[in-house]
């Protein structure tokens, strides 16, 4: 049996005005997917589970993925598509199943349902075989990847850890579906609720009692598939909303009953399911009176959300507050690192900081700046990859240490830092632009961690965000929403 694969994925933070562009997606074209194997990511873990299967041949079509970011470009958007819907045209024949990784976030300057578009081309081609698709659990999920899909899976972890073993689920259920040994019922309630905060971690909070009867589901005979969608808050499209799915061995009853008891679950803790933030005043207080290292974490202008990483509203507040103890702060903003990398090391510049993407939202920020150190901005991450911020440039504002970079990083652990010579526990204080991500390093070395509300185009503090496409009343961006908990079963 020929299974073909392939993979869309990138995931958008509506307000971040810059526009994602191609050169921001990785691409692997046929036999280049299967340099992947053998990692614990992406779709390694398909590719192991057909593996185990000699009557199965897998057929690689497309795979393009970039980090987090602004919506997608139509040109870059329609390129893609087009790649993907093209590959599979080219090995349609003889294909008997096909498995499809998608975020589930993305969103296009134009186009609001990029994946569901790319899959009902997909369908369209291939006609009716079995197709398995695979989301992160903040994905949106809309009527059109409902209905093209036959089993649809996601992410049971946040922070995610469970990237392999949920395209393993994928490809088990896409085995089962091939040997005819599953005929699918998929149940599915929408709930206008929008969700964040501590309580998301599944590992300690309320959502992973959601999830644990999701995998209990899995786990029994006739269980197919159980997933909650939260959706991204800051992808502003005209289907974001929390979805359950429940996916049974052709049993409606079941399937029915289960989602609407984890919808219900969910609906009922919605009050729980927000995030608890500090006025930057009294996070600065908090700073003052704590003796080590506070890590104030920005989630508003979180680059591994979507955001710009341009954020300069902690910045001014410091200087305002007139705090005087070490900070270290990161921010992107390739004119200052070019007005920098012009001057050199050891002068004093004139610059704005802050603003460089978004000036509205973070209006620039006019200092003299010491240069301190200049870099060519690759780094290793704790992972172990090798990353790169572009050109970066480390400038002394008051008691403060600023990395700039050129390109957005993300701030998960001490390293982006440490191979600038910056070592967050000489600092009194840190700044982590980072939902939770941070926590796996940082909660060790601080002594407080503190939530601050800023501006910013991923800000957990949900009804700052300018949305104006997603479908309202919206819990919590309204008062007084009332939901119906019903499951639709899919016919
Ligand atoms: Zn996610």
């Amino acid at each position: 049996m020929r299974v073909l694969i392939g993979e869309l994925k990138q995931e958008t933070s509506s307000f971040n005005p810059r526009l994602a562009e191609r050169e921001l997606f990785e691409e692997l074209c046929g036999d280049e997917i299967f340099s992947r194997e053998g990692t614990n990511t992406e779709l390694a873990g398909a590719l192991d589970v057909f593996a185990e299967h000699d009557d199965i041949e897998v057929v690689p079509a497309f795979a393009a993925w970039s980090c987090s970011s602004g919506p997608v470009a139509t040109s870059t958007l329609d390129g893609l598509t087009d790649d993907l819907v093209t590959a599979v045209q080219a090995e349609k024949d003889d294909i008997d199943g096909a498995y499809i990784s998608f975020h589930g976030a993305m969103q296009g300057e134009e186009e609001v349902d990029p994946e569901g578009r790319a899959l009902d081309r997909i369908r369209a081609i291939l006609g009716d075989i079995p197709i398995v698709t695979s989301f992160d659990l903040h994905g949106i999920l809309t009527d059109r990847l409902v209905y093209a899909s036959d089993i649809l899976v996601a992410f049971h972890t946040y922070p995610h850890v469970d990237m392999y073993e949920t395209r393993a689920r994928a490809a088990r259920n896409l085995v089962r579906l091939l040997r005819r040994e599953v005929e699918p019922t998929v149940a599915r309630v929408q709930l206008p609720m929008l969700v964040r905060g501590d309580e998301l971690i599944t590992e300690t909070g309320l959502f992973g009692q959601a999830i644990r009867t999701c995998q209990e589901v899995e786990a029994s005979d006739g269980g197919l598939s159980a997933v909650v969608f939260i959706g991204n808050p800051f992808t502003d499209v005209p289907d974001l909303r929390t979805n359950v799915v429940v996916t049974t061995n052709n049993d409606a009853v079941r399937a029915k009953e289960v989602a609407e008891s984890i919808a219900r679950f969910m609906w009922n803790q919605r009050d729980h399911l927000k995030a608890d933030l500090v006025e930057l005043d009294e996070a600065i207080r908090i700073a003052n009176e704590t003796e080590s290292l506070t890590v104030f974490f920005d989630a508003a202008d979180a680059t591994s959300s979507g955001a710009p990483g341009d954020s300069n509203h902690i910045l001014r507040g410091l200087l305002q507050s007139g705090y005087d103890r070490r900070a270290l702060l990161p921010l992107v903003d390739p004119p200052a690192v070019e007005q920098a990398f012009a001057a050199g090391v050891g002068a004093t510049v004139s610059l704005s900081l802050g603003g460089a993407i978004d000036p509205d939202r973070h209006p620039p920020l006019a200092c003299d700046a010491y240069v301190q150190s200049l870099h060519d901005g690759v780094y290793r991450m704790e992972g172990g990859t090798l990353e790169s911020g572009g050109r970066t440039a480390v400038l002394q504002v008051s008691s403060y240490s600023i990395l700039v970079t050129t390109l957005p990083v993300s701030i998960m652990g001490p390293h982006v830092f440490e191979s600038r010579g910056l070592n967050p526990v000489d600092f009194d204080l840190c700044v982590c632009k980072s939902p939770n991500g941070f926590r796996t390093h940082f909660q060790a070395i601080a002594e407080s961690i503190v939530p601050v509300d800023v501006p910013g185009s991923t800000s957990a503090n949900l009804r700052s965000l300018p949305c104006t496409r997603c479908p309202r009343p919206m819990f919590p961006l309204d008062d007084d929403v009332t939901a119906s908990i019903e499951a639709v079963v899919k016919e």
